[in-house]
């Protein structure tokens, strides 16, 4: 008989978890899983999908509005927040049976309930006692809000996929993925935005120029962009039946708005997980601890994605999940690695990029060469909208390979997803240069880009 109930517990269905848990029961463990709230996790229910179904929606006003250069005559046009979000609900509940179905036909037990840890081969799921010989945490992370006074009125993304009605005006509080995707997203749909960020300029981590042209791009949009700001109270009035609230800030202003969502981050789902009582160690910021091979410091305990600290993206836990369920239970054979990993803001417009920013390159290599090109696109001759794109390419002058793509324009990341590839094959910019473009796209930009940007203070020297 079987020493363990099962070979493999996987505390989480989201992004990760579900693809640990499939490959392994293909490789023939036995394997279970735990989900307490909803199949698919966040980027299904809270996170990547209904962000992007709504960035979708809130286009159609530029589209709506860029028609009529084109000779289109467009109606004055009405928007429902409540079908949008009604629609969107739908398509969310076809995938979460979609992932459960999934699971089903990898032989997964599943259990719809809280798992917790009770010694380091015992989980206690619902009213059940199960054993493991290994077990994965999968649990990913949760937004956090600081203590500010008035955070009893704040909302954080995962309400703002459920809002009764749109906000006529809201404050967006923070300057990473989620506050800069939902300031586009409200923008487009009607709203007044403000958003402020505690520090000079948002989206930090990502490349200066790129940082700096969407903020362009979005004060000349009508968003109300405040750097070097933040909340100091938040006070709640009600209006003729409905709440507003009065938010003073530290700039001296004082906002009324009918939503304050905060997007100052999100904390990895550890607690009341029973790690401590096995042994699991955390590292300072609250995270999971573990090695490269994802192992925790108990060694049959494993945690993938959003609740360790490494690059908190749906394809990136999902890649850990396959790597690691490969490697417990099957023919190992692939790799991740956390270089060039490429990402999207969905921003309006968005960002796409892969690889070393301009700063990074530079502290890293010393000397390196900028290509960039800012032009207004195509489309926007005729519809008259004043949206340029932006295009970057860092090289690295030695060996001629291209450390870094970056772009903010219509459909950045689709585009840069298929640069991703040239990075991680090494490529040189001489082969950027040899590879045809096709016209007329923007894309094409990235491999006619010719001129070296040489800044005016060595241009002189
Ligand atoms: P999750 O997907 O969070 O799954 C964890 C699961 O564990 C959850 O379902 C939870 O209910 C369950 N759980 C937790 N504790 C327990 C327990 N004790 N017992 C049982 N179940 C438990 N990434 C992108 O790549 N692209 C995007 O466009 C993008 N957009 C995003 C937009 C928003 C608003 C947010 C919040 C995130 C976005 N992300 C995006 C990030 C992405 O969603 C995460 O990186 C990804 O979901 C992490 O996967 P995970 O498996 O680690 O955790
Ligand atoms: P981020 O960590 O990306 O950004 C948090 C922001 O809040 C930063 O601008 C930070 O400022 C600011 N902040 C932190 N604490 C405070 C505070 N006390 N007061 C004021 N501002 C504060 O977190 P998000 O919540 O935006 O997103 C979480 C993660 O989810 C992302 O990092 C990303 O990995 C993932 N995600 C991916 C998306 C995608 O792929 N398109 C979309 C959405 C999320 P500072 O810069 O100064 O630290």
């Amino acid at each position: 008989m079987a020493r363990f109930d099962y070979d493999f517990f996987v505390i989480g269905a989201g992004s990760g978890g579900v693809r640990a848990a499939r490959i392994a029961g293909r490789h023939g463990a036995r394997v279970a899983i735990a989900e307490e709230r909803y199949f698919g996790g966040t980027c299904v229910n809270v996170g990547c999908i209904p962000k992007k179904l709504l960035v979708c929606a809130a286009h159609f006003r530029d589209d709506f509005e860029d028609a009529a250069g084109f000779g289109w005559t467009v109606k004055p046009s009405g928007f429902s927040w409540r079908t949008l979000i009604e629609n969107k609900n739908v398509e969310i509940a076809r995938l979460n049976g979609v992932y459960k179905r999934v699971l089903e036909a990898a032989q997964v037990a599943i259990f719809e309930a809280r798992a917790t840890l009770l010694d380091r081969h015992t989980i206690v799921v619902g009213d059940r006692k199960v054993t493991a010989g290994k077990i994965l945490i999968a649990t990913g992370g949760w937004p956090t809000v600081p203590n500010i006074l008035g955070k009893e009125h704040v909302i954080t993304s995962n309400e703002a996929f459920f809002l009764d009605e749109m906000p006529k005006r809201a404050l967006i509080v923070g300057g990473g993925y989620i506050a800069v995707e939902f300031a586009g997203i409200l923008f487009g749909l009607g709203a007044k935005v403000t958003q402020i960020y505690r520090g000079s300029l948002f989206l930090r981590g990502f490349d200066e120029d790129v940082r700096r042209h969407l903020a362009e791009e979005y004060v000349r949009r009508g968003i109300d962009l405040r750097s070097s700001t933040n909340v100091v109270e938040i006070a709640k009035r009600s209006v003729n039946g409905s709440s507003e609230y009065t938010v003073d800030l530290t700039d001296e202003s004082s906002l009324d708005v009918d939503l304050v969502l905060y997007a100052t981050g999100r904390r990895p789902r550890t607690q009341g997980l029973g790690l401590e009582q096995v042994g699991v160690r955390l590292t300072p910021s609250g995270a999971i601890s573990i090695d490269e091979a994802w192992e925790t410091s108990v060694p049959n305990i494993y945690a993938i994605g959003d609740v360790t600290d490494r690059i908190k993206l749906t394809p990136v836990a999902v890649n850990e999940g396959h790597v690691l369920a490969d490697r417990l239970f099957g023919p190992a054979g692939r790799h991740l690695s956390y270089e060039n990993v490429p990402t999207a803001v969905f921003s309006t417009p968005p960002i796409g990029t892969v690889g070393l920013t301009e700063a990074q390159a530079r502290e890293r290599y010393g000397d390196v060469h900028v290509y960039k090109t800012s032009f207004r696109p195509l489309r926007h001759t005729l519809s008259g909208r004043n949206e340029h794109t932006f295009m970057k390419l860092v090289v690295e002058p030695k060996s001629d390979r291209v450390l870094g793509v970056h772009m903010v324009g219509a459909e950045a990341g689709e585009i840069v997803q298929g640069f991703a590839v040239a990075l991680k094959c090494g490529a040189t910019k001489a082969q950027f240069d040899s590879t045809v473009g096709i016209h007329p796209t923007a894309a094409e930009e990235f491999v006619t880009m010719r001129d070296r940007y040489v800044p005016k203070t060595e241009a002189t020297n």
